[in-house]
């Protein structure tokens, strides 16, 4: 299918990432009960792709997976799942006839390195036969930046001290399955890491089409089941060397390029493998598209590939980048955490978003939640906000979903699901991922609906994209708002109620009148019922055209205004606090009394997840969460009091929760509280603190920390449009550094401990106001400001530093 390609690649740039370790994360030695979390962890992606870093040569137990956004099929399961497509790594390696891998052989090192700066995965492990025989294979993984639809795979072999007969099997593998539940395995019994999955069912959403090979070019073509979706990987392999046998295998499900050469002790053998994958989701010739973009990429060698890539990220990296200086730890999970948000987010494609555990595990099944608009978006609006756009765009686009989910439920207008996949639909399992326990986000955690107009306002806030408020926004806003105002309930004294709902704690279901769902609900239709009136004075004619699209009447958004006004919104009572939900302050006050090692709290003895709901236990912040995200509601001192009151009683079992509560604490003045909020949110991942990343990143949580630094450390918040910055630094901290756009202007922001650094990255002319600690800066671009901490004059300086690298 494709030219022959045997030429000479060097090590160039895919040698051994060294350097600032800051941007390394490694894996030193096979710890093989921990193979499932580093597959997570180091997870490539581009926002299309996203790929587990299974070992190359394939191992007993391990969770191979390889994802596509917006790739989702619902067959023999009760809700869609995020489709395990093809993968595209897998490979053979036999050496004198033994296959290599850590199931036959003893692993004398073994070594892997994720580079967060240029977004690859190079490996190294040195296996030893039972004659005592060393092989090295070496292998580095990419998925390109710069054309998302390419993947590449670097594999050198090295037999070290023996000649050997070489077999490498470079496979294109559709045989694949999803999990169909997630193990659940009693109390007390840990499976051994090899069988871990072996057990559980499994669906298969793949069908396989044609396979074809010629010399060393392969495609494989597949179909979804249920979704229909087509999907198209070819493949170019180019070697340095030039094998004596050279096959193409098509088996049941894969087709294989087999190779075999005699190597001489010493004698390394390095190919390249060239991968596009092409869907039909936007109406391609997944064939074609997927054979010329090989063959293209394969013009340009690979070299110029990798620079092309490694470009692409430099320059993601000078929007994002964020550190702390002194500690490396923690600027080291900064990164990695903006590294998966970055892989996971696609800025060009509105028909998809992020799901909970992005495109790196099965967890979840790849749905979508509010954790976008919650808790991603303010990265994405503050860094990348065409981004942003594009994860709202997705909202707009599933709107006829949204619509008619609202009209099954009875009411007008639309309504988000609570958790979400290509279609728009609610998809959130309705049992427990044992069959045990019935749950009830889906029918109550109706807060998403709000959580979504809170993004529109956020975004437009921060960017001011009026085009977007007018295309997009203000039908999403209008349309929402009807279906609040059918949702909620006139009582007798001309108040209304919303009943029967779940906040964001989900240990309290069928609660009426949640605290966190009602402001926003209020605060949502009154952006709604605002955003029409603007529309009326500046764009009448576009406000118009939507109008009779969605057959909207003036009445109507007279009685948004109304329910906002009147909809119960729970006050801040004598002692500040804000009762959760109607009568939740009348539950049972159960005493936390023990932390486990991560100085986290664990349930009360005879309580877990499904028994608190007659106590004031907690799950995760939600009137905290309320004055997290709409900050503008409440003083500082209602902030403390609530805070003080609900942290006593939260026990943080989801991991939004950590980051939420520093943010909150340095706002309340807790200050000796966010350093090890900061932490946990953090290292999450890193150090697999709730036990459950070989299923997924928690990717809300990787932009939540970048929260807590720059919404929280850096006291990041735009008022009225305007930035303002209130910094408080953790005392074993030097300085930390971020870079944000401003008015379309990337902002490289520093601050140490005597003041803050801003260096407004456009051109001469340029003029924005910053205001720092309440005073007002001005920033002209190309001219870095220092503002003394504690004073209000900032001092111009003609040096031009790079407050980030
Ligand atoms: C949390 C939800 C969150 C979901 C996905 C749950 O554990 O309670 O708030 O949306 O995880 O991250």
């Amino acid at each position: 299918m494709t030219a022959v390609g045997t030429g000479h690649v060097t090590a160039g740039s895919l040698a051994r990432p060294d350097g600032d370790e800051a941007w390394l994360v490694r894996e030193q030695g096979l710890d093989r009960a921990r193979l499932g979390v580093v597959e997570t962890q180091f997870v490539i992606g581009n926002g299309r792709t996203g790929t587990r870093a299974t070992l190359d040569e394939g191992a007993a137990g391990q969770r191979s997976g390889v994802f596509v956004a917006g790739v989702y099929d619902g067959h023999d399961s009760s809700v869609a799942d995020l489709v395990n497509v093809p993968d595209w790594t897998a490979c053979t390696i036999e050496v004198d006839g033994v296959q290599l891998g850590i199931d036959t052989h003893a692993v004398e090192s073994h070594e892997r390195v994720l580079d967060l700066r240029r977004g690859l995965v190079w490996r190294c492990t040195v296996f030893v036969d039972d004659q005592g025989r060393r092989t090295r294979l070496e292998s580095v993984r990419l998925a390109s930046m710069a054309r998302r639809e390419l993947c590449l795979q670097r594999l050198v072999v090295t037999p070290e001290d023996h000649d050997a007969r070489v077999r490498l099997v470079h496979r294109l593998d559709g045989d694949r399955r999803n999990l169909d539940r997630l193990p659940h395995y009693p109390d007390g019994l840990r499976p051994e890491p090899e069988v871990r999955w072996e057990k559980w069912a499994l669906t298969r959403h793949l069908v396989t089409g044609p396979r074809v090979g010629d010399d060393d070019g392969l495609y494989l073509q597949t179909r979804t089941r249920q979704s229909g979706v087509t999907l198209g990987l070819a493949a170019h392999v180019i070697g340095d060397l030039t094998p004596d046998r050279r096959e193409v295998v098509r088996r049941p499900d894969a087709v294989e390029l087999v190779q075999e050469a005699t190597l001489a002790a010493g004698r390394s053998w390095t190919t390249d493998r060239l991968v596009v994958i092409a869907t039909d989701r936007h109406g391609d010739d997944v064939r074609e598209v997927a054979r010329q973009g090989v063959l293209d990429a394969a013009g340009h060698g690979v070299e110029r590939l990798v620079e092309e890539h490694v470009a692409a990220w430099q320059e993601l990296w000078q929007d994002c980048d964020a550190c702390v200086d002194g500690d490396e730890v923690a600027t080291r999970a900064l990164r990695f955490g903006i590294y998966h948000l970055l892989i996971t987010a696609d800025h060009e494609d509105p028909t998809v978003n992020i799901g909970a555990k992005s495109l790196s595990g099965e967890g979840y099944r790849g749905h979508v939640f509010w954790d976008t608009e919650a808790v991603m978006l303010p990265f994405f609006v503050h860094t990348r906000p065409e981004t942003a756009r594009t994860l709202l765009g997705y909202r707009h686009h599933t709107l006829p979903a949204a619509r008619e989910y609202a009209a099954e439920s009875g009411c007008l207008g639309a309504r988000y699901p609570w958790e979400s996949a290509g279609s728009g639909q609610e998809e959130c399992p309705k049992y427990t991922e044992d069959g045990q326990n019935r749950i009830w986000p889906r029918e109550e955690q109706l807060h998403v609906t709000a959580d979504v107009a809170l993004g529109v306002m956020r975004y437009v806030g921060a960017t001011g994209d009026l085009a977007f408020l007018h295309e997009q926004g203000a039908e999403i806003l209008f349309e929402t708002s009807r279906f609040w105002v059918d949702r909620a309930t006139a009582g007798d004294d001309g108040s209304y109620s919303i009943r029967r709902v779940m906040g964001p704690d989900e240990f309290h279901s069928h609660v009426d009148d949640n605290a966190f769902t009602n402001h926003l609900v209020s605060w949502a239709l009154r952006q709604a019922a605002a955003t029409h009136e603007e529309m009326a004075r500046d764009v009448p004619d576009l406000l118009a055209d939507l109008t009779a699209r969605i057959g909207l009447t003036g009445e109507e958004v007279g009685h948004w205004r109304e329910v906002a006004e009147r909809l119960v919104l729970a006050q801040p009572g004598p002692d500040g606090v804000i009762e959760q939900f109607a009568g939740y302050l009348d539950r049972e006050d159960v005493p936390i009394t023990t932390w486990d090692d991560n100085d986290m709290p664990q349930y009360p003895e005879g309580y877990n997840h499904h028994n608190c709901e007659d106590t004031m236990l907690l799950k995760q912040p939600d009137a905290v969460m309320l004055l997290h995200l709409l900050p503008e509601l409440f003083g500082d001192d209602v902030t403390l009091a609530n805070y003080d009151f609900y942290e006593a009683r939260t026990l943080h079992k989801s991991s939004l929760s950590p980051a939420i509560h520093a943010v909150v604490a340095l706002r309340a003045g807790r200050h000796d509280k966010a350093p090890a909020y900061f932490r946990r949110s953090a290292l999450v991942d890193l150090a697999d603190n709730q036990g459950n990343t070989d299923m997924g990143i928690h990717i809300a949580s990787a932009a939540g920390t970048w929260s807590v630094l720059v919404q929280g450390f850096a006291g990041f918040r735009l008022i009225d449009g305007r930035a303002h910055l209130a910094p408080w630094l953790p005392p074993e901290w030097d300085a930390i550094a971020f870079r944000l756009r401003l008015d379309g202007h990337r902002l490289a922001v520093r601050i140490d401990r005597s003041e803050t650094r801003l260096a407004l990255e456009a051109p001469e002319g340029t003029e924005t106001t910053v205001v720092v600690e309440g005073r007002p800066v001005v920033l002209r671009g190309g001219v870095p400001v220092a503002v003394p901490l504690g004073s209000s004059e900032g001092s111009s300086e003609d040096s031009s530093e790079d407050s980030s690298d």
